[in-house]
């Protein structure tokens, strides 16, 4: 029983990682971004001019060394192979390309025995698309996070917009649809809402009011928070 577990699934741009981050600090759990791992193998993939195989994937995702840098400048730094990818792996190329390396097994496999090995070292919030159903399907605490099409896309362009980056409303509900049917629909470990995950559609909630409804939920549900 993983009783230091909390997963936190739902589709693209749901707040997912704003509020695991927040979670994780109010708790005093470490956070783990698992997109972001995907994330490096498909900005490896480009880098590397790795042909979109499955094998030649799979063998990146194995001799590819992530890494979660805590106190690097900003916080949370992502680096592969020792190299400070943080910013690159959110290019829209990436973002474009990343549900179909994220759909490769061999890829996913190598990746969720990375996760779990770290989860059952440490107390940890995990957000993904698979932590609740095949990550951690044990969890005591598993939440669902959604919100319509239109909110997530104007959160993102908002993001966008506020970093100074130029962002299409269109576009990015464009993206943002297309990475959920893939996402959703692909045959190793689908987007899912786990049976047992608490569902929390976040349209009109603040990510404090989130944060409160999850760690109210994560109190009520294991002994262990
Ligand atoms: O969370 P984020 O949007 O950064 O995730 C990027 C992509 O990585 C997702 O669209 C999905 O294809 C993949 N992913 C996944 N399983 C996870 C986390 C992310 O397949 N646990």
């Amino acid at each position: 029983m993983n009783a230091c577990i909390i997963a936190i699934d739902g589709p693209a741009g749901a707040g997912k990682s704003t509020v695991a981050r927040k979670v994780a600090e109010k708790l005093g759990y470490l956070y783990l971004d698992t997109g972001a791992m995907y994330r490096v193998i498909a900005l490896e993939s480009i880098r590397q001019s790795v042909p979109l195989t499955d094998e030649a994937l799979a063998a990146l995702a194995k001799r590819t060394s992530i890494r979660f840098d805590l106190d690097g400048p900003g916080g949370n730094r992502v680096l592969s192979n020792g190299v400070d990818v943080t910013e690159a792996i959110r290019s829209p190329e990436v973002t474009r390309l990343v549900s179909q390396v994220a759909a490769v097994p061999g890829v996913r496999a190598e990746m969720v025995a990375q996760q779990q090995q770290i989860g059952r070292q440490k107390a940890v919030v995990l957000d993904g698309r698979d932590i609740g159903t095949v990550v951690f399907p044990e969890a005591e605490v598993k939440i669902f996070l959604t919100a319509s099409v239109e909110e997530r896309a104007r959160r993102r362009w908002l993001e966008q917009t506020n970093k100074g980056q130029k962002a299409s409303l269109e576009e990015i509900s464009s993206d943002i649809a297309a990475r959920d049917l893939a996402d959703s629909t692909r045959e190793t470990s689908p987007l899912r809402q786990a049976d047992d995950a608490y569902l929390l559609d976040t349209s009109r909630l603040t990510p404090e009011e989130v944060v409160d409804a999850i760690i109210a939920y994560a109190k009520e549900h294991s002994h262990a928070v």
